[in-house]
């Protein structure tokens, strides 16, 4: 179903085409640099404390804040309110039966909720998950119940340049060695994360789960598909992985989930509404999870969405299969990352599937680790464009029991592409000005706590340059662009 968005064009050139029309609008603010600064100033250096009204571009994630389709809209006035026997969720059951192959389905708030209900139910005390890689709420929730994560995935999946398709595959001599290692019965289950959301939004092949499905049956483990960004990891299937050209989205859906046990997902992604959900074709998985979502998240029709969410959550589920929707943030995140890689500017490659992320470190080689430059990046960037941006880096990662910082693998800045939100126009924009300030980069400083909370410090701390360099940064931009925002 659909066509992917990349057309040929007479000219030659490679450009995603909107194979969309916008017909409700938001105005955005450009503001003049000078109250940029300002603004950065104000949010303490921290791109989740910024306003709205001071964003032009809004790439900080692509959580809750996909476009929807006026099929999903519209759904939602149809939808019927009741406690219990609503049929919206009848519609919803109906629509993740046929685009994930699950006749059993459990709604919950959102993704994380998924996640608290199944890990809870699940981990036992000194239980070792083994995964291709976490998501910051799953590790937690895993945690929680007095279990651990190992991730095993390839030796490709932490380079920045690189041409492997799949580095989102685990590692299936690692995978031997830790089932040998810990034993099976310490294993609850293992962990698939489709397009997996930290290393880039890279995806893992068909094939590779297929021999981490024979390696559950052999040792009579579970497998669990984290589905929350399934659609992009389908759609890269079939671009990059032999024998799948001529299959549709949503036969490559349905071949994914069924090697699954149990799958769940974040609808604030997959489907561009609220909410999440776990679903299962297990009536034993299924009854063993139930009674905590009636506990934590509400009747078993709604768990703590909303009617009309459950409405617009069908819809966006079907809108999954649909080539032509699933193409559209992938096809913009190549042409952004190309555009940059093409300028020298430092990328993650294979492009992804969530967004496109720029390597910090080798962007600012003289910025020190201990000064966050990940952090510097996204401030230097919105103050240079005003588009908000997100820290992955050693900000986002927690000090150790001596109060020292754990220095992050790889210092990020992602710019996320959240589903038809953007036009190529503003895509071309974003990259414009990130060129630019990769060729001053000399001029950006590093940052320091100001305030840092003990708790998920990156959403709430505050910080401030090391130096005067966001200053000097408004002086050269204001030399190279004169009175232009
Ligand atoms: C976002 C996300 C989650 C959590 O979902 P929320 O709806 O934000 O709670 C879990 N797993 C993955 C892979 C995600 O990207």
């Amino acid at each position: 179903m659909g066509q992917s968005s990349v057309i040929k064009f007479y000219s030659g050139e490679q450009i995603p085409l909107e194979l969309h029309k916008v017909r409700v609008v938001q105005k955005l603010n450009l503001k003049p640099v000078d109250e940029r600064l300002q603004a950065t100033e104000a949010s303490g250096f921290n791109s989740f404390l910024m306003s709205t009204r001071d964003v032009f571009l809004d790439m900080l994630t692509d959580s809750g804040t996909n476009a929807m389709s006026d099929q999903q809209i519209s759904s939602m006035l149809v939808a019927d309110d009741a406690y219990a026997g609503s049929q919206s969720f009848d519609r919803a059951k109906q629509a993740v039966a046929d685009v994930f192959g699950k006749k059993m389905f459990l709604p919950v708030h959102q993704g994380r909720a998924a996640e608290h209900v199944i890990f809870q139910a699940l981990v036992k005390p000194g239980d070792v998950v083994p995964m291709n890689y976490h998501f910051t709420t799953t590790k937690a929730h895993i945690e929680i119940p007095g279990g651990a994560i190992d991730e095993i995935y390839t030796d490709e999946a932490l380079k920045i340049k690189s041409t492997f398709p799949f580095k989102g595959n685990i590692d299936i001599g690692k995978l031997k060695a830790l089932i040998a290692k810990h034993g099976a019965d310490k294993i609850p289950f293992i962990r698939m994360e489709a397009s997996t959301n930290l290393i880039g939004g890279q995806p893992f092949s068909v094939e590779n789960l297929r021999q981490v499905r024979a390696i559950c049956n052999e040792h009579k483990i579970m497998l669990l598909l984290d589905a929350s960004l399934i659609g992009e990891n389908a759609y890269f299937v079939k671009q990059r992985e032999p024998g799948w050209q001529d299959k549709s989205i949503g036969e490559i859906l349905l071949t994914l989930c069924d090697m699954a046990d149990l799958v769940y997902f974040s609808s604030r992604k997959v489907s561009s509404t609220r909410g999440g959900g776990i679903c299962t074709n297990s009536v034993e998985l299924f009854d063993k999870l139930k009674d905590l979502v009636i506990l934590y998240e509400g009747f078993l029709t709604y768990g703590g969405m909303s009617v009309r969410e459950i409405e617009a959550m069908a819809v966006g589920l079907r809108e999954t299969q649909d080539e032509t929707c699933i193409s559209q943030s992938p096809s913009f995140i190549k042409y952004l990352v190309e555009t940059l890689d093409a300028k020298g500017v430092p990328v993650i490659t294979p492009p992804g599937g969530l967004g496109c992320h720029v390597d910090a470190g080798g962007f600012l080689p003289h910025v020190p680790q201990s000064e966050y430059p990940a952090g510097a990046l996204v401030a230097a960037y919105y103050i240079a464009s005003g588009v908000r941006t997100m820290e992955r880096g050693t900000i986002s990662s927690v000090r150790d029991a001596n109060g020292n910082d754990v220095l992050a693998d790889v210092e990020l800045m992602r710019l996320a592409m959240p589903r038809r939100v953007f036009t190529l126009s503003q895509v071309k924009y974003a990259a414009d000005r990130l060129i630019w300030l990769y060729e001053n980069r000399n001029l950006i400083g590093g940052l320091k706590f100001e305030f840092e909370p003990a708790v998920l410090r990156f959403f709430l701390g505050r910080l401030r340059p090391t130096s005067d360099w966001p200053t000097k940064l408004v002086a050269k931009f204001k030399a190279d662009f004169g009175d232009s925002l």
